[in-house]
């Protein structure tokens, strides 16, 4: 790949204006890792080079795989408690369950959004019919942390399907825009986050560049799904399965992809105002003090945080 082109391109353009261009921090490959009954996770972060990024706990690659007929795989009974999941599909579709009586399906493109608050038993399974008949999984999982307040509300649900998802398409028609969280220029998401958040997928075809804004107090991040491109104010290479780790150092961030690129670049920016709050995590648990965890797993083995009625 062609690197550090840096004459020209939009990014030096808007130096000019008194704008910054964040640098990128560290580059870190994800991890593959078993969880639930042994669904195979790719996992950037936490890791032992990287705790969090606040107000970020953790992101998986869930998959992509493959199913064979009657294997079931998926992530069974299990709590959370004080931090938010986000399921992003791209392929196969999931079946959620939990301890409120609530269920529903996620396919690809669609969104949820769970604030688990003061806590649920929930499970995440492969449908039937894909277990039945075999296929492919992939998607994202991102746990999003809570404020002390927060950590105590009432478990929140946003289902978002595909279609609701908007998608902005730059005037070249090289990048296209879903916008899952916060905004991309004038366009708004439709989920409704606690704290400022911003959760984009991009599609970058060889030629496409994007500066997105990304306030210089958010924490930032981007994962490749696919393909390879330039980031930030140096050009830095991030690859299939690369986390970047963007510093806190300009107003935007830049990515494109040369012209001469063999494919395109599929991947998700990820930013949120830090809540600088101190975390003590059990698991699926995630809270403020060692007592509260205590309390947790005390609520837990007696029930208090639910079970799912079969
Ligand atoms: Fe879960």
């Amino acid at each position: 790949m062609e690197k550090r082109e840096k004459e020209g391109n939009i990014a030096s353009k808007i130096n000019a204006t008194g704008k910054m261009n964040r640098s990128v921090q560290i580059v870190t490959n994800s991890i593959e890792t078993a969880e639930g009954d042994g669904f195979v996770v790719h996992r950037s972060f936490p890791s032992r080079s990287i705790r969090n990024i606040d107000p970020f706990l953790l992101l998986d690659e869930m998959g992509p795989l493959v199913l064979l007929p009657h294997e079931e795989k998926g992530f069974p009974d299990h709590p959370h408690r004080g931090f938010v999941t986000v399921t992003y599909m791209l392929e196969g579709r999931f079946e959620h369950k939990d301890s409120q009586g609530n269920s529903g399906m996620l396919g690809p493109g669609d969104v949820q959004w769970m604030t688990a608050g003061s806590g649920l038993v929930h499970s995440e399974m492969p449908e039937k019919e894909l277990s039945k008949s075999g296929g492919t999984l992939h998607g994202f999982q991102l746990w999003i942390n809570l404020r002390k307040n927060d950590k105590w509300i009432r478990p929140d649900y946003q289902d978002v399907p595909s279609t609701k998802i908007p998608i902005v398409n730059t005037p070249d028609g090289k990048v296209s825009i879903k916008v899952i969280a916060g905004n991309y220029l004038n366009t708004k998401a439709v989920i409704r986050t606690l704290t400022p958040i911003l959760y984009l997928h991009f599609t970058l075809q060889p030629g496409g560049e994007v500066v997105p804004p990304v306030p210089e107090n958010y924490n930032a991040f981007a994962y490749v799904i696919s393909g390879n491109g330039l980031f930030g104010k140096d050009n830095v290479i991030g690859d299939k399965k690369n986390l970047i780790v963007f510093k806190n150092d300009g107003n935007y961030t830049s990515i494109r992809v040369p012209e001469n690129a063999q494919s395109s670049l599929d991947l998700l920016l990820i930013a949120g105002v830090p809540l600088n709050e101190p975390i003590v995590q059990y698991g699926p648990f995630v809270m403020n003090t060692q007592e509260e965890i205590d309390n947790t797993l005390e609520d837990y083995r007696n029930g208090r945080i639910g079970k799912i009625q079969t």
